[in-house]
């Protein structure tokens, strides 16, 4: 497979690692250290990327899924918070590009290009891998439903301005009885917990979300009655393929972290780069990135193209994050002692890498789906 970006994707790569180095990348590390940067997402939807993946109609860029792959990968070689954020918002607002009737998408797209965050909630403390085992509920009454019951790890909870929920309409009906509901922020009822002390992606918005009756008008219900398990692990295909980039994107940051490393730091005499024993990681290195970078546009392409892409995007996401993790590892090795320092950045790195092993299916999740699917077939 031969990945041919059009002449506006080449542009948009530019543009978005012009604005990476520019802007992202230097706040990198206060975000580690301080937490969501609002400056910088005013920025980012200032540039127009938060409504990359929205039809022009509503105010986006009109982009496709390869699109929103390049965006991804390049803030990530800038800083893997920035676009865990922007991976989350766009993995809800895809929900209701997909799913939403044209009025919701006429009310919450253009919102969504113009800075209002969204998040997507799935995962509770009792059920994240068994996604199916969710036991939040949303009651139908006689003018809307009553939704009870929490979430937990929420991307972009605590700073979204609109969250999508999904929860029990029919508990009867199983995985068929899971609906989708559109939460504002504002909603009477809704606690966000505190903010998650992660280990990494710190730049990032992470919470808990716990719902007390809330009252949600029958507008709130996003798609069909009972879909929204299956709307959920469609969207989450992007997600997957988004995730794939994004580390691919981190692993480069690391490589040329260590590579400039390996230039500067002599021992023995001689810059490190000459010893064999340093220079085969870069090789490794640079092989495993482009296999990553490989198996996510394939997947990217085939969402485009319109096809099923469940198993490209699982294999995608599964190569590239466990691959990412040893990448970086491999490049904090360059540093020797200094790679344990957090003043040469790249354990920041090991730190960002690991979460991607969990969040949107966890590598033995994804090892299901796809061994699942080979041996099937
Ligand atoms: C930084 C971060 C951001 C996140 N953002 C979001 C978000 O925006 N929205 C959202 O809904 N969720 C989000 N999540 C939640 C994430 O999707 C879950 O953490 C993930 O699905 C794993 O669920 P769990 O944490 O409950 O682990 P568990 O499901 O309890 O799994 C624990 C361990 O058991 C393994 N395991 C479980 N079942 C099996 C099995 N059948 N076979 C083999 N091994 C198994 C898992 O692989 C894992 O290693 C986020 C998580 C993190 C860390």
């Amino acid at each position: 497979m031969l990945i041919q970006f059009s002449e506006e994707q080449k542009m948009l790569q530019s543009v978005a690692r012009e604005f990476t180095s520019n802007e992202i990348a230097p706040r990198d590390r206060w975000m580690d250290e301080n937490g969501f940067d609002w400056e910088l997402a005013k920025k980012i939807t200032e540039a127009g990327f938060m409504g990359a993946n929205i039809p022009e109609q509503y105010g986006g860029s009109g982009g496709g899924i390869v699109d929103n792959t390049i965006i991804a990968q390049e803030f990530a070689k800038g800083s893997a918070s920035m676009a865990t954020f922007i991976g989350a918002h766009w993995l809800a607002t895809n929900l209701i590009l997909e799913n939403g009737t044209e009025e919701q998408r006429q009310t919450y797209l253009p919102e969504a290009v113009n800075g209002k965050i969204f998040a997507f909630g799935l995962t509770e403390a009792s059920a994240g891998s068994d996604a199916a085992g969710i036991k939040s509920v949303a009651e139908e009454t006689e003018d809307g439903w009553v939704l009870n019951g929490s979430k937990a790890w929420i991307t972009n909870s605590g700073v979204a301005d609109y969250y999508i929920i999904l929860a029990l309409s029919d508990p009867e009906l199983g995985t068929r009885g899971i609906s989708a509901f559109l939460l504002p922020k504002d909603a009477e009822g809704l606690s966000i917990g505190k903010f998650e002390k992660k280990m990494g992606c710190r730049g990032s918005a992470t919470c808990e979300l716990a719902f007390d009756n809330i009252r949600l008008p029958k507008e709130a219900l996003l798609g069909q009655r009972g879909q929204g398990f299956k709307m959920a692990m469609q969207t989450l295909d992007i997600g997957r393929i988004v995730a794939g980039a994004v580390c691919a994107g981190i692993a480069e940051h690391a490589f040329e972290m260590a590579k400039k490393y390996a230039n500067e730091r002599v021992a023995f005499g001689k810059p490190i780069k000459a010893f064999q024993g340093v220079s085969f990681r870069f090789a490794d290195m640079y092989a495993e990135i482009r296999a990553m970078e490989l198996l996510s546009y394939d997947a990217a392409f085939l969402k485009d193209a319109g096809k099923r892409c469940t198993l490209e995007a699982a294999a995608a996401k599964l190569f590239a994050t466990e691959h990412c993790v040893e990448i970086c590892r491999a490049a904090q090795g360059v540093f020797g002692g200094n790679g344990y320092s957090a003043e040469y950045d790249i354990e920041r790195l090991v730190r960002d890498a690991c979460g991607w092993c969990v969040m949107e299916g966890s590598t033995e999740i994804l090892r299901m789906i796809v061994s699942g699917t080979v041996l099937a077939k």
